[in-house]
């Protein structure tokens, strides 16, 4: 069964992909999907559920047999009460500005010695029908300063437990063998 991932996000794709070599994974834009798709859940569970939901409607349709999985993903700070969490794309303000969300972080944690943060993301699957969620979590800690050219959104500030540099300073290998998305993805891959 052909599965389609709701997303247009080419970076994400790619390593979708490489994950799931066994399948073929469709992008929203490769069966003409094109709606904005609203993420007004309060929680990660909720808009990946939403997004999920939206496009297999779609589908139904259109008469258009896929399954169909989708991912939201979360920064939750400890010290901070687990925020931004559900906000983390637009914490600073829309539109989402990565730089302007890591120098919110690194503000809001200024003169706090708990640093632990973790990263994580919720996929939705919905295979003829049946709703299934998994997900994904690296542990870790906000650096003080921003470190690195890699990756992107919180990656310069983020220090994945049991290294001691931030994801934009380790090998991409190394962050997608360990990071929030390739665990959710490792564990959307056993259920399908
Ligand atoms: P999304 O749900 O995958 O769109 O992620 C929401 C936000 O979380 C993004 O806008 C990024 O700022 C941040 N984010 C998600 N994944 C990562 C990552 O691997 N590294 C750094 N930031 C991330």
């Amino acid at each position: 069964m052909k599965l389609i991932f709701a997303s247009n996000n080419a970076h994400k794709l790619a390593e979708v992909r490489a994950i799931l070599s066994d399948h073929e994974v469709l992008s929203l834009h490769d069966v003409g999907f094109e709606q904005e798709i609203e993420e007004t859940g309060e929680t990660l569970e909720a808009n990946s559920l939403i997004k999920a939901q939206t496009v297999s409607t779609w589908l139904q349709q259109h008469n258009l047999q896929f399954w169909v999985f989708a991912d939201d993903t979360g920064l939750e700070i400890s010290a901070l009460g687990g925020k931004p969490g559900v906000y983390t794309a637009r914490w600073a303000g829309e539109p989402s500005n990565p730089a302007n969300n890591r120098h919110k972080a690194l503000v809001e944690l200024a003169g706090k010695t708990n640093r632990t943060a973790r990263f994580r993301t919720v996929i939705t699957l919905i295979k003829e029908g049946e709703v299934t969620q998994v997900e994904g979590i690296v542990n870790g800690s906000i650096a003080f300063e921003e470190h690195g050219e890699g990756g992107f959104g919180y990656d310069p500030i983020f220090i994945p437990t049991g290294h001691e540099q931030t994801f934009a300073q380790l090998p991409a290998e190394i962050k997608n063998s360990i990071s929030h998305r390739a665990r959710a993805m490792a564990a959307l891959k056993q259920i399908l």
